[in-house]
């Protein structure tokens, strides 16, 4: 939550059930909020054990093993790769839902955010391939110009009176007093608790693959970055 850029740790597994552990700290981030899961080892007694899937239930984030090991010591490691290519994705899915929202005023109604392919559906009447295509140069365009990411976190109730997360706090359970807000500078705000890159340099640059129309104003983009 604090630092996207930490890739080995080591943790104690608390709870073991067959090939399911949970551990007393992780950074291993589980699938939610409509972005994939990483990846990478457990290591234990020198056994590496491939992490299969990472998911989230209630307050517990449980890791799925390719095999079982033991209550006790381990080493994690993340898989870098992918999960840098997801924090790329997310930034870049942040950015180009800024644009969207700022230029057309559409809405983001859902995404889904892998490592080779994204996807954002939004609100929009108008719809034609030249607008998206550019829509996506602007934002670019914004992430060339080298803006800082910064995650920090705010008393829910100064959050509520930013502009733009206003929507998406209110949805948070009022039991959660402090937000974890993730904004890209003069680009977006965001109540967020996914990973993100530092700037948005590190995005490159965004790439549209495919639209789509699911009827009644509902639209889908499909981007990937390079
Ligand atoms: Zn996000």
């Amino acid at each position: 939550m604090d630092n996207c850029y930490l890739k080995e740790w080591d943790a104690k597994v608390i709870k073991a059930e067959d090939n399911r552990i949970i551990l007393d700290q992780t950074a291993f981030y589980p699938r939610s909020g409509g972005v994939e899961c990483d990846k990478g080892f457990i290591i234990q007694n020198g056994k590496k054990v491939p992490v299969k899937e990472v998911i989230k239930q209630g307050n517990e984030i449980i890791h799925i093993l390719e095999d079982k090991i033991e209550r006790g010591d381990v080493h994690c490691s993340i898989d870098w790769e992918r999960r840098y290519r997801l924090m790329r994705m997310h930034t870049a899915a942040h950015v180009l839902s800024a644009v969207l929202y700022k230029e057309e005023n559409a809405l983001i109604t859902g995404n889904k955010i892998d490592v080779n392919k994204s996807r954002i559906d939004f609100n929009l009447k108008e719809f034609n391939k030249e607008r998206i295509l550019e829509l996506v140069n602007k934002a670019n365009q914004l992430i060339e110009e080298k803006r800082n990411v910064k995650i920090y976190y705010l008393p829910r109730d100064k959050a509520m009176e930013i502009e733009g997360i206003v929507k998406l706090a209110s949805k948070l359970p009022p039991s959660i007093e402090k937000l974890r807000i993730v904004e890209i500078e003069g680009i977006d705000i965001q109540a967020d608790g996914g990973c993100h890159v530092k700037n948005t340099q590190e995005i490159g640059k965004i790439v549209f693959l495919k639209a789509e129309n699911k009827g009644k104003g509902n639209r889908r983009i499909y981007f990937t970055v390079e």
